[in-house]
Order: structure tokens, then C-alpha cells, then sequence
């Protein structure tokens, strides 16, 4: 039968191989790491949530729900979604599960997430996160922690990038909801000079129009009120707390009285990482304090702060060449040394040393692929060899090369790595 399949795959997904993958894990190695060292426990959920999940918490109005979600029917009339971000479901994980017992809960995951969004460069319809949430303490202590452990992981992958720190404070839910209420008064006020776009969110969600990259919006905007004459005293003297043990650390941040988040259940601290080098898609990291959103999904009145990454935008600022591995290829002149090839890949599967083999019998081809490959080392096994009873090392970069017996083998590559 002819098979009349036209093998695409869905837009805005991607397939992660090559460096790619190689790039995902090294990232996930370093998240594991830092994530470790500070207590923090993995947890996986499913893809797949009831609808209702999403709905309150994002906001009926934020244009995820609106807009980006990928939600169906299930076979039993269900509404089901694609997880579109990672802290509800964790919320959801952690009040199903009873891990909220003992406070405070650090939770973190890597995974994917599913937004229906115009892709573009840095901006996909499945993509993967990383994820760190506290859950149950309300002090300033707890920002902290998160926004240098965003920093630490930022700079370890991206040693070489300016990534800024975007800082604001939006005060209690109270300050927050009187705030909004004022800025839609401001922007009704000026209706006639605002974009299409931002007048559909005057009443509903007047606060993203803050963030609005358009013209008009943006000279409105800057005469908008400030979020800063509606925080309450505490919530400025929290903010100053963070900002004092950001400065104590050295960590440069920029406070931006226009930040808000897509998602309405920030409160209090807000930040982003971002950075000049990826176009419009500049935003690598967010997050923030959600007080009040746990209560709501029907857990405990504990206080949440978490936030969440972008594992390909991280990845497109990955350099390329570090890649290179430690890994050794075989190059064999002949069949009639297979019991001396045999011993060495015992040795290399004993000692954990990778390698690879093209099963073939022909020096110049082993030879090419292994400097076409990320290898750093071949091995060659031919008549000398073999009479001699050790192996020649050949070090890919420099060309040297090594006469050793199998037990110098292990000494000679740790020494070298
Ligand atoms: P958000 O949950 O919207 O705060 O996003 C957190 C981070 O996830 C962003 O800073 C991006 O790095 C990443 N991200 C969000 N949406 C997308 C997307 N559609 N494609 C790729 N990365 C995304």
C-alpha cells in the first residue's frame, strides 16, 4: 500500500538531538547541581491537567488562558489541558500528594510546557522550563535565595552574557487591586491614543498594558502612575530588605517600576533575567511572589514564590565548541586483532571510559570519521600494537601520539582531562 503521509511536525515543536540535546543536559546537570546544594526536591508531573486548574489562577483575561492553551475534550466529556506553565500544577502536585506537612516546601522540575503562540526566534508552541517554587514562608530571605539561585545557574551556563536583573515590587493583593483600578481610570482617560491591542485590556487587565512594546502605548505608559505610590510601607521595606542583600552580593539589578508578569497571580516581589542578545524574545527567566494562590486552588493560606526559566532561550546563548568530549574511537587495521580489540573495550566498559567503534577495519576512514566527531582521542590497534602488546593513543587536537599498556590508559586520559 502507498504511503501518502506527509511527515511534518506540528509548528512551533522541535526535536532536541545532537548539541541540542547535548546543550539540555548539561543545563539540566547544572539546575540538578544548584538545586542539590540547596535543598530543593525534583518533582515530575503529568503534561496533562484539568482545564479548571488554569482557568482562576493565569486569569480568565491573561492571554494564555484567553488565547494560548491547548485544551480538549476527553473521551468522558472532560476538559483536559496541555500544562501552559509549571506552578499550578506543582501547587496541585503538592496539595494532592500531602507534601505541604512541613513547611516550607521546595520544589523544583524541568519539563514541557505548551502555549499556543506566534513561534518565532526563541518562542515555540511546546517548550521546556525549569521550575523552582517555595512554598510557606513569607520572608524576604526566600526572594533572595531564589534570585541568586537564578543568577548562579544563569552564570554558570552563560558565563560570557550580559543577563540583567529586573526587579519590582507590586506591593500586597490590596495595593495591587487599587492600583490597577486607578490605572484604568488613567488609561480610559487617554482611550483615543492607545493601540487596538490595549483597549481591549483598559478594564479587564489594565496592568499588561504596561509591558506593551507599541508606539502609542509606550508614551501613554510612561505618564501612566506609578505602581510605587500604592505599595504599603511593609511591602517597600521588604523590597528594600532584597534589595540590600542583592547589593550584598554583589548581584546588579535594574528596578523597573513597569514590570508585572503575564500571569495574574504575581503579587509582592516580581523579577526577570533578560538579556540584549535575542532579539524580542530577550526575557530568560521570571518569576515571583503568588500569596493567596495556594488558598485558592484549595490548599492551605501558605505565601508561594517561585520562578521559571527558558530551556531554549538559555540554549541558543550556549556556546557551541565546549562540546567537545571525552570520548575515544577506536581505529582497527584488521579483523585478526578482534581478541585484542576485545580486551580493550572490556577495559573501557570496566573503567566507564567512553567509546566508540564503527566496526570497520580501515585506519584512514577510522581516522576521518574520529576527526569529523567530538572525540579527543583515538585509539589504533594494528600489527605493532598488537606484537607489542600496548595500544597507540593519538590525541585528536595536537596530533600527539602514545605508546601505552591498558593500565597506563586510565592515568593517561584522567591526567589529560
Ligand atoms: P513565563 O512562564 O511566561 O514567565 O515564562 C518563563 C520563561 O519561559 C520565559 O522567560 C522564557 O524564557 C520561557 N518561555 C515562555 N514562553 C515561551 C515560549 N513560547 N517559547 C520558548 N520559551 C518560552
Amino acid at each position: 500500500m502507498e504511503n501518502n503521509i506527509k511527515l511534518r511536525s506540528v509548528r512551533g515543536t522541535h526535536d532536541l538531538y545532537g548539541k541540542e540535546i547535548e546543550k539540555y543536559n548539561e543545563i539540566k546537570n547544572t539546575v540538578t547541581k544548584n538545586a542539590e546544594a540547596r535543598s530543593f526536591n525534583e518533582i515530575k508531573t503529568p503534561i496533562i491537567e484539568f482545564t479548571e486548574l488554569f482557568l482562576k489562577p493565569l486569569g480568565i483575561q491573561s492571554d494564555v488562558v484567553l488565547k494560548e492553551m491547548y485544551t480538549f475534550e476527553d473521551r468522558n466529556n472532560e476538559s483536559l489541558t496541555l500544562r501552559p506553565e509549571y506552578t499550578t500544577p506543582m501547587i496541585r502536585a503538592a496539595i494532592t500528594n500531602n507534601l505541604l506537612s512541613e513547611l516550607p516546601l521546595k520544589l523544583y522540575g524541568l519539563g514541557s510546557m505548551f502555549r499556543r503562540e506566534r513561534p518565532q526566534k526563541g518562542r515555540y508552541r511546546e517548550f521546556n522550563q525549569i521550575n523552582f517554587e517555595t512554598f510557606g514562608s513569607d520572608k524576604f530571605m526566600v526572594d533572595l535565595e531564589l534570585i541568586i539561585l537564578a543568577n548562579d545557574i544563569l552564570k554558570s551556563l552563560l558565563p560570557n552574557h550580559k543577563i540583567k536583573l529586573h526587579l519590582n515590587m507590586l506591593g500586597t493583593k490590596q495595593n495591587l487591586a487599587e492600583y490597577k483600578r486607578n490605572l484604568s481610570i488613567y488609561f480610559n482617560q487617554n482611550k483615543h491614543k492607545l493601540s487596538s491591542e490595549s483597549l481591549e485590556k483598559i478594564d479587564s487587565n489594565p496592568i499588561r498594558i504596561l509591558d506593551s512594546k507599541h508606539e502609542d502605548d509606550i508614551k501613554i505608559v510612561n505618564l501612566a502612575p506609578s505602581i510605587r505610590e500604592y505599595i504599603s510601607p511593609n511591602s517597600k521595606k521588604y523590597f528594600d530588605e532584597i534589595k540590600q542583600g542583592l547589593n550584598n552580593f554583589n548581584i546588579d539589578f535594574y528596578e523597573d517600576h513597569k514590570l508585572v508578569r503575564g500571569l495574574d497571580y504575581y503579587c509582592s516581589t516580581v523579577f526577570e533575567f533578560k538579556t540584549d542578545s535575542l532579539g524580542s524574545q530577550d526575557t530568560l527567566l521570571g518569576g515571583g511572589r503568588y500569596d493567596g494562590l495556594i488558598k485558592s486552588l484549595g490548599g492551605p493560606d501558605i505565601p508561594g514564590i517561585g520562578w521559571a526559566a527558558g530551556i531554549e532561550r538559555i540554549s541558543m546563548l550556549m556556546e557551541n565548541q565546549k562540546y567537545k568530549k571525552n570520548i575515544v574511537h577506536l581505529a582497527i587495521i584488521d579483523e585478526k586483532y578482534n581478541n585484542y580489540v576485545q580486551e580493550i573495550i572490556k577495559f573501557f566498559r570496566d573503567n566507564k571510559i567512553s567509546f566508540y567503534w564503527n566496526y570497520k577495519y580501515n585506519l584512514k576512514k577510522s581516522l576521518i570519521k574520529a576527526n569529523n566527531s567530538d572525540a579527543s582521542y583515538v585509539v589504533i590497534i594494528g600489527e605493532n600494537e598488537f606484537k607489542g602488546n600496548f595500544y597507540t593513543m593519538k590525541k585528536l587536537d595536537t596530533g600527539e601520539q602514545h605508546q601505552l599498556k591498558i593500565e597506563e590508559i586510565k592515568k593517561f586520559l584522567d591526567d589529560k582531562s
